[in-house]
């Protein structure tokens, strides 16, 4: 079975210090947690940033600073997400991947209510403009998937020659509005992406585990941390992102799953075949 490439995405953008006191909203805050999540095993980092009050934000300086931040103690691979903080303007999303060149960003491949706040909003214009930037950037999108429909719409501008093979998908499950954390669901949306696309999952809440279990046995890639859920056992906030990782580790190991290494992962995802 392919080597298993871990992602840590520490902040995300829902959890505050009043939800646990451990999760990293600083450039300096999530550098250290990247990089001690890096020590532990994870190939990648996804990255959300907070403006000076802890609110989501796309704020390009605070990009920076965290991505140089890290750039300066590892060489993981970086993530930038495109869809950080409320009224923002297409432009601020995708500014951080433009200038600062990671080699993925996220891809979120449609729109849905988020139940507990807002709409999500990726029209079509927006996510065709996405794609063609990130290519000409040579950004590789992790195409993220909500629920079903949206394996449809990031293939419906693959076609159009705006995102290139392999596809590398996340999968999202047990979000509020999108597709329910089960094996059967996970296992329809595995059957229905392109063979020869990667793929990885990404349970929400008290799903997380669930879905490592589910991926490990299938094949797929895994991403945790604290933009996802805040507990590594019931009751028991996690202390750092870097706690997930071990988890992760140690039940690959047990599994007989080895762990890729960021070079390793490079060649999985093929981010230096364009
Ligand atoms: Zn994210």
């Amino acid at each position: 079975m392919e080597k298993l490439i871990i992602t840590v995405a520490p902040t995300g953008a829902w959890p505050t210090k009043e939800n646990t006191p451990y999760v990293p909203l600083t450039p300096e805050e999530i550098a250290d947690e990247v990089y001690r999540s890096w020590k532990a095993g994870a190939a990648i980092a996804h990255i959300h940033v907070r403006d000076d009050k802890g609110k989501p934000s796309m704020e390009f300086e605070k990009f920076e600073r965290t991505v140089k931040l890290i750039r300066e103690r590892c060489d993981i691979i970086i993530n930038l997400t495109t869809s950080g903080g409320l009224d923002v303007t297409d432009e601020d999303r995708m500014k951080p991947f433009i200038e600062l060149k990671p080699e993925l960003a996220s891809f979120d491949a449609g729109s849905m209510n988020w139940m507990n706040t807002a709409v999500f909003l990726n029209p079509p214009k927006f996510l065709e403009t996405l794609a063609r930037k990130m290519k000409e950037n040579n950004v590789k999108p992790e195409i993220e998937v909500f629920d079903t429909g949206m394996i449809y719409n990031a293939l419906y501008i693959a076609q159009k020659g705006l995102i290139d093979k392999p596809y590398h998908f996340q999968f999202v499950l047990g979000a509020p509005g999108g597709i329910t954390a089960t094996h059967k669901n996970l296992l329809h949306l595995v059957e229905s992406i392109p063979e020869g696309s990667t793929w990885s999952v990404v349970g929400i809440g008290k799903y997380q585990l669930p879905m490592i279990y589910t991926a490990l046995s299938m094949g797929g890639h895994i991403r945790v941390g604290m933009e996802d859920n805040v507990y590594l056992a019931k009751g028991v906030l996690a202390k750092s992102n870097a706690d997930f990782v071990e988890k992760v580790v140690r039940l690959a190991k047990e599994f007989g799953r080895e762990i890729a290494t960021s070079d390793e992962a490079r060649k999985i995802l093929c981010l230096k075949c364009h």
